[in-house]
């Protein structure tokens, strides 16, 4: 055998090894009533599974010891680098049941890449895609009765990575941990949709060129918190950033991407540049456009643009995109000195892109981009 044959196959074998999660089949499962009394009412991240997964990387054994086994609390070495450093990425994708009872995920690929594309910005080990495929469908399968059924309703699974070495030198950690844990999710709006507010942000940025922006890291969701709250202190839900290095061009939200209705039937969404997060979303909205008799086009939006629009009515809605809140209507932009508002109602165009999107995730049109794969 050569050299690099042994090699494959070494590795080949470990995949193989860890692919097989094991199940801890002593679980204690939370009584059917009890569940069924979450699932009738789940809200969003708040309610857990009875299971989770994790799995540990070393320099030495690569990925190893992938288990199924209680939701609980984790352990760590109060030295242990990502409470210091923050090395840390997540990804978040959804389970959900069809009418036949199957439980299906949309596009976890797409996710798995993007895992691996944060893994890298963050000089974090790679998680082979089959093995993230496969940890999902562990957890799914295991928890299969926890996936709710019916309207909008969905299992939210939030696989994650973090330095857990415990070590305050800093360079990349020699100790990594891998954990997916799932929660129950109804509808996002559960009073029907309705326009949210947003703050355009002018004393912050999400994201700088050559920064963290297009990697889905905790890191960035830390350094939101600020402007979310100087959103709240002028009465909006959500904020809009800028551009850094211009504060002229539209980015996204603090966790959705953006899209702009033009008069003549274009979505027009910000091309990615490095620093927007690049949503499955949003890609996916790329795609169907056109079977909804829409055009789209990836390009720079600048806010003079979108507050010109607005006025002049060639931007008729605005709405924001991600996998939590799928598609959500944008009703008023304010900013230090003024506002503009693009409806008070969610518009035509949002819903329809909204509801193509939503009866391919629920099985209830057919999915002819192959974007389905069966979980349980
Ligand atoms: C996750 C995320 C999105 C949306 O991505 P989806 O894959 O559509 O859920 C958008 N922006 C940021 C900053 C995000 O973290």
């Amino acid at each position: 055998m050569t050299q690099t044959t042994s090699t494959q196959a070494a590795t080949e074998a470990a995949v193989q090894q860890v692919l097989r999660f094991e199940v801890d089949p002593g679980v204690a499962r939370l009584p059917e009533p009890e569940r069924a009394g979450i699932l009738a009412a789940p809200g969003f991240g708040k309610h857990f599974t009875d299971h989770m997964v994790t799995a540990t990387w070393t320099p030495a054994e690569g990925w190893h010891d992938a288990r199924v086994h209680a939701y609980g609390p984790i352990t760590l070495s109060p030295a242990a680098a990502v409470l210091h450093y923050a090395q840390e990425i997540f990804e978040g994708l959804k389970a959900y049941r069809h009418e036949d009872g199957s439980v299906w995920g949309f596009r976890p690929e797409a996710n798995a890449a993007r895992f691996a594309r944060s893994a890298r910005r963050l000089a974090l080990p790679e998680l082979p895609e089959e093995l993230f495929l496969s940890s999902i469908e562990a957890l799914v399968r295991t928890d299969v009765d926890w996936v709710p059924s019916g309207g909008e309703s969905s299992l939210y699974l939030r696989p994650f990575m973090f330095a857990s070495e415990s070590f305050l030198g800093v360079r990349p950690a020699h100790e990594v941990t891998y954990c997916v844990i799932a929660s129950p999710a109804g509808a996002y709006f559960s009073g029907g949709v309705s326009p949210v507010s947003i703050w355009l942000s002018t004393d912050y940025t999400r994201a700088a060129p050559g920064g963290t922006g297009a990697a889905k890291c905790g890191g960035n969701y830390a350094a939101s918190l600020a402007p979310q709250q100087e959103a709240f202190a002028h009465g909006c839900e959500q904020v809009c950033f800028l551009d850094a290095a211009e504060q002229r061009w539209v980015e996204e939200l603090g966790g959705m991407n953006l899209y702009f209705v033009h008069a003549d039937g274009t979505l027009v969404t910000p091309e990615l540049t490095g620093t927007i997060l690049e949503g499955v979303t949003r890609s996916s909205i790329l795609t169907l456009a056109g079977g909804l008799g829409l055009r789209t086009q990836e390009r720079r939006v600048s806010v003079d643009e979108w507050r010109a629009g607005v006025a002049s009515g060639e931007i008729t809605e605005v709405f924001a995109c991600g996998t939590a809140a799928v598609v959500t209507p944008l009703g008023r932009l304010a900013w230090e000195g003024g506002e503009t508002v693009m409806g008070t109602e969610p518009g035509p165009v949002t819903m329809r892109v909204r509801q193509a999107l939503l009866d391919i995730q629920h099985g209830r049109a057919a999915d002819t981009h192959g974007w389905l794969r069966q979980l349980a």
